[in-house]
């Protein structure tokens, strides 16, 4: 058992509003959205970044993102989507484990 915020929502120790999950993959909403549909995706399995994920379970996070950008951008009338990843702190990444950011851009969001 680790003390990681995204291994906790991943047993269900933590709250979440979760949009998406498979063997390898949960995907649940950002707790402070930059836009409404604010989507993480993470590996089930814990990594700490880009550069220590296991292929295959990058390979389920990109196709996972893939899959709800189109989701979220016809669910939601979006008029497109940013897929974001910081990694390492140097570089934006706040919470430690691997994350993908999925966010819906709508008109006038800037
Ligand atoms: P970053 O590490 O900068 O890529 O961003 C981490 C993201 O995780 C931020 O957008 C936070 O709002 C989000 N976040 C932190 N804690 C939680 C949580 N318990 N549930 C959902 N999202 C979270």
């Amino acid at each position: 058992m680790n003390d990681c915020i995204f291994c906790k929502i991943v047993r269900g120790e933590l709250p979440s509003f979760n949009v998406y999950e498979n063997e390898k993959v949960l995907a649940f909403l950002d707790i402070h959205p930059v836009n409404p549909g604010h989507t993480l995706v993470i590996p089930k399995k814990h990594s700490p970044n880009i550069f220590e994920v296991l292929p295959e379970d990058w390979a389920s996070v990109t196709e996972t993102a893939r899959m709800l950008a189109g989701v979220l951008e016809k669910t939601l009338s979006a008029k497109g989507v940013n897929l974001m990843m910081n990694n390492r702190e140097h570089a934006g990444q706040l919470v430690e484990p691997t994350h993908v950011h999925i966010i819906p851009r709508f008109t006038d969001d800037t």
